[in-house]
């Protein structure tokens, strides 16, 4: 089955015996024994598992070509349970710019917990292995990078951690599966931030992890999931399941009005440097056009100015709403560096947009006023 489809019935099958089309919110938080007492793999207790939880994971396993998913209440409660799967005194790499929300998590809540971290440049595959050492048990990989998109190879990243004995998790919030498969690719687990594509409409709070393989490192994430409590709720889940089922059609729209707006903004006189993947001119290019099938909805960029400029620009559109966060129907955008906030090392002059699926014309219109 092609990944339109999947979308549309991975999952809906599990504990729906009333073969509903549209499976029901399971809102209850217990279920009842058999009369044996409770055996393994009921269903028990909702922090435990729930149906609608159950679809959900084994639609995202399914999208992303995996074993076995684990669904939280939100992507930084996804890569926390990844760290925490890990040990004391164990080093991760993690890119340098790495979605600001996972640098605070690593820097605040993992690395007063014992892990060892080091932010690196990801570009160069040479630099990784340099930065490798022999405590190192996980490489973080974000491609394309949030806010800089650059770009980096997964297959060969993979390859390396496998020869080194590393794992490898691949945050794949931008891509999606329609776009990216990291596990295809060789990586062994896949990160999301379900509130942005997947919810796809700004009204839902998740994350998940996919694993290549239910083996006993993911088997230790489904400990913290069951056991830590960051879990989603049925009714999101029914949700995101819901979403999900236009999440291709979703995606093309996204990418296509990018790559649109891309090339409007590259020739703009008011923008100095336009960073998308799908742009010839990006430094990433050819990485990208080999591990991805289209380029995304983001899309970065410079202007000739400072910050206030900047302001004044994301200040002056009408349609385009100014709101960080990604992944919607409507077009949003922002002053990058402030929303990151202490610490950031983004340029003062970026921009960020996540381009929606309002007409591009308008989209284009909005973005010249703003521009001036
Ligand atoms: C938003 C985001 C996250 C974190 O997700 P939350 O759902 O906000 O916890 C992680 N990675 C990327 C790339 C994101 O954009």
């Amino acid at each position: 089955m092609r990944i339109e489809t999947k979308a549309i019935h991975a999952g809906l099958d599990i504990e729906n015996d009333s073969k509903a089309i549209v499976p029901p919110i399971h809102t209850s938080t217990v279920f009842e024994h058999s009369e044996q007492g409770f055996q393994e793999g009921d269903l028990n207790y909702t922090r435990y598992s729930n149906p609608n939880r159950l679809q959900l994971e084994a639609l995202l396993t399914e999208l992303e070509g995996g074993e076995a998913c684990a669904a939280f209440s939100a992507g930084v409660a996804a890569a926390s349970a990844v760290f925490q799967a890990l040990k004391h005194g164990d080093h991760i790499l993690v890119p340098s710019d790495v979605y600001a929300g996972n640098r605070n998590l690593v820097e605040k809540v993992m690395q007063p917990w014992g892990l060892e971290a080091d932010f690196i440049d990801m570009t160069s595959v040479k630099n990784i292995e340099e930065a490798l050492n022999e405590n190192t048990r996980l490489i973080w990989i974000e491609t394309p990078s949030n806010p800089m998109m650059n770009i980096t190879d997964i297959e060969a990243v993979c390859d390396l951690a496998q020869k080194n004995d590393v794992l490898t998790c691949v945050d794949n919030t931008w891509p999606t599966p329609i776009n990216q498969l990291p596990l295809e690719l060789g990586a062994d687990l896949v990160l999301h931030s379900t509130t942005k594509y997947f919810g796809g409409h700004s009204d839902i709070l998740g994350g998940a992890i996919i694993a290549k393989e239910a083996n006993d490192f993911f088997e230790r994430i489904r400990e913290i999931q069951q056991l830590g409590g960051a879990v989603p709720s049925p009714r999101d889940c029914w949700l995101l399941c819901r979403s999900t089922r236009t999440l291709p059609y979703r995606m093309r729209g996204h990418n296509e009005h990018a790559a649109y707006l891309a090339k409007f903004l590259q020739n703009h006189p008011k923008v100095e440097k336009v960073f998308y993947p799908g742009l010839a001119t990006h430094a990433g290019h050819e990485i990208a056009k080999k591990q991805m099938s289209d380029f995304g909805g983001m899309i970065s960029f410079l202007i000739a100015g400072n910050a206030e400029e900047a302001h004044h620009i994301v200040a002056g559109s009408t349609l385009i709403k100014r709101a960080t966060s990604l992944g919607g129907v409507e077009s949003t955008w922002e002053h990058r560096r402030s929303s990151e906030g202490e610490g950031s090392i983004t340029p003062e002059n970026l921009i960020r947009i996540s381009v929606g699926l309002e007409h591009p014309d308008d989209l284009m219109e909005d973005l010249e006023r703003a521009l001036g």
